[in-house]
């Protein structure tokens, strides 16, 4: 059995080139984080080896033993990081990533073209929730159900006003809390009362600030929602896969003492395996259990505290500077960055920053209306936290994106708007080589 280096040299070169661009960049992508030695050394164990179709005690295949002590194992760390009683949640653990998990739930609880509404892309909200545009359906969760979206209003917060007027003409089966790039608190209460006047299940993807959820410092979407789904790999920092949290146990009783049971494991299960996945990648699921160890330890908490500290330092630093942010400032792990007033579109900005080792990603802000050239940037701290940045170097870090402003600001005066030219203009700037910034 011979080592990587003589089997391919090429696969080989190409990770030390992805290793060395990790770190030696500023990771700045809200989604993004850098998973421990432990997480990577189970995902390249022998598990990668075992197919495993079906669940603990009922597989199709052989072999399962120690598979099964796994998944359980796995299924218990992912309730206990929410705090969660066994009695009343349960988790499936085999989604492959966010968007199959996401899936799975509309799969296992709707029927084909029931209606869902979830954030709006533009707002700040995720494809699976149901994105299309005026003239395509382009996510599946608008192919095979009918989508309303809801929206942001002029302050970049949810109108979960107008949410519940749609609500109400609309008569969605599913609301969706949680989004990918919305910079504050939601109000799940508010959301399931709407749920609840117009009969919808209301479900969270908390993908995005789930490691925050666990560590206490966001409010749990648990308390009011039916289902919730995350990814594992953004705040979490574990492998890339997915969550489902569903709940179990007794849903109602009636006057005569009859009780009502929830019935989402059995779909919801069902949806992961056999209606939408195969054998379950259980190398990703030993890195999973790990991740979820590892959030549930008090270093974790204090890691999560500083995701926070760090986003709100870069956010007022920016804004002291007399930059706008969406919503003036955050709640949580990432900003949104308009740069509309200083007339620079966020694909410009991101190309700027990718030359200085600057990793951030353009991002509509409230009011855009291209989203391949949209108006703002998304910048996250949970990647840069785990390297140990704190607030002073965030600062820092608002110092160096507002130089970058100034160089494209600067090229835009020089050669005019067409993107082409501007680029070209980026790959001469010695200032923005110059600026290159390494972290230690
Ligand atoms: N849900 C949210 C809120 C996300 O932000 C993302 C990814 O960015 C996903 C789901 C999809 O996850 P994946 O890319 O793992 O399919």
């Amino acid at each position: 059995n011979k080592p990587l280096v003589e089997v391919d040299k090429e696969i080989l070169d190409l990770m030390n080139l992805e290793k060395k661009r990790q770190f030696e960049g500023l990771e700045l992508i809200a989604s993004e984080n850098f998973t421990s030695r432990a997480v990577m050394e189970a995902i390249g164990s022998h598990f990668t080896n075992k197919y495993a179709e079906g669940y603990p005690g009922e597989r199709y295949y052989g072999g399962s033993e120690v598979v099964d002590v796994l998944e359980k194992l796995c299924q218990k760390r992912a309730l206990e990081a929410f705090q969660l009683d066994n009695t009343k949640w349960g988790c499936n653990v085999q989604p492959y990533s966010g968007s199959p998990a996401n899936m799975a739930v509309y799969t296992g609880l709707l029927k084909p073209h029931d209606r869902l509404m979830g954030l709006d892309l533009p707002s700040g909200g995720h494809l699976t929730h149901g994105y299309q545009t005026a003239t395509k359906k382009i996510s599946a969760s608008s192919i095979f159900f009918e989508s309303m979206p809801y929206q942001i209003g002029a302050d970049g917060i949810i109108n979960y006003d107008r949410l519940e007027e749609n609500a109400m003409l609309f008569k969605p089966k599913l609301i969706i809390a949680g989004g990918s790039a919305y910079p504050r608190e939601w109000d799940y209460k508010r959301m399931r009362q709407i749920a609840d006047k117009v009969g919808a299940l209301l479900m969270c993807d908390m993908a995005h600030y789930a490691g925050l959820v666990s560590a206490k410092l966001l409010d749990s979407p648990f308390e009011y929602c039916d289902v919730v789904t995350t990814t594992t790999h953004k705040t979490l920092r574990g492998p890339r896969s997915g969550l489902i949290f569903f709940r179990k146990g007794v849903k109602s009783v009636d006057a005569n003492g009859k009780q009502e049971m929830y019935d989402y494991e059995q779909r919801i299960n069902f949806a992961v395996f056999p209606s939408l996945q195969g054998g379950p990648h259980e190398n990703v699921i030993a890195g999973v259990a790990v991740a979820l160890k590892e959030a549930n330890t008090p270093e974790y908490v204090e890691y999560a505290k500083q995701v926070k500290l760090n986003a709100a330092a870069v956010g007022k630093a920016l804004m002291d500077k007399g930059y706008k942010l969406v919503t003036n400032g955050t709640d949580n792990h990432l900003i949104l960055w308009d740069l509309r007033p200083q007339d620079i579109t966020g694909s410009k900005f991101e190309k700027a920053c990718d030359h200085a080792g600057i990793t951030v990603n353009k991002n509509a802000v409230v009011g855009d209306t291209s989203a391949l050239s949209p108006g703002g940037v998304r910048i996250g701290a949970p990647a840069l936290t785990s390297r140990g940045l704190k607030e002073q170097d965030f600062i820092k870090i608002a110092e160096f994106l507002e130089r970058i402003l100034k160089i494209c600001l600067e090229i835009q005066g020089r050669v005019g708007k067409k993107l082409k030219e501007f680029v070209d203009e980026l790959s001469k700037s010695q200032e923005l080589k110059d600026l290159k910034v390494e972290v230690e």
